[in-house]
């Protein structure tokens, strides 16, 4: 015999990303501390825009003499 009651669909827990490319606004919630050590920021962004802006929150930052991301870039 079939169950003929109506089924309810189950509330299902949905992954809702809250966070936002502090770039582009993008939906993002991949974090990553800015690349100036003395900033140290944490912020929302996606690889691309991490690459783009060299991991840094600010172009201030970007130019930093200790950037970790140029420093690494050079490193290799
Ligand atoms: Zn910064």
């Amino acid at each position: 015999m079939f169950d003929e009651r109506i089924s309810v669909p189950i509330n299902q827990v949905e992954h809702v990303i809250v966070g936002k490319d502090y770039f582009t606004g993008e939906p993002c919630e991949r974090y990553i501390n800015c690349a100036n050590p003395d900033c140290n920021k944490q912020i929302i962004c996606s690889l691309e825009s991490e690459i783009a802006h060299q991991g840094s929150c600010s172009q201030a930052c970007r130019e930093h003499p200790r950037n970790r991301y140029s420093t690494k870039l050079q490193l290799d």
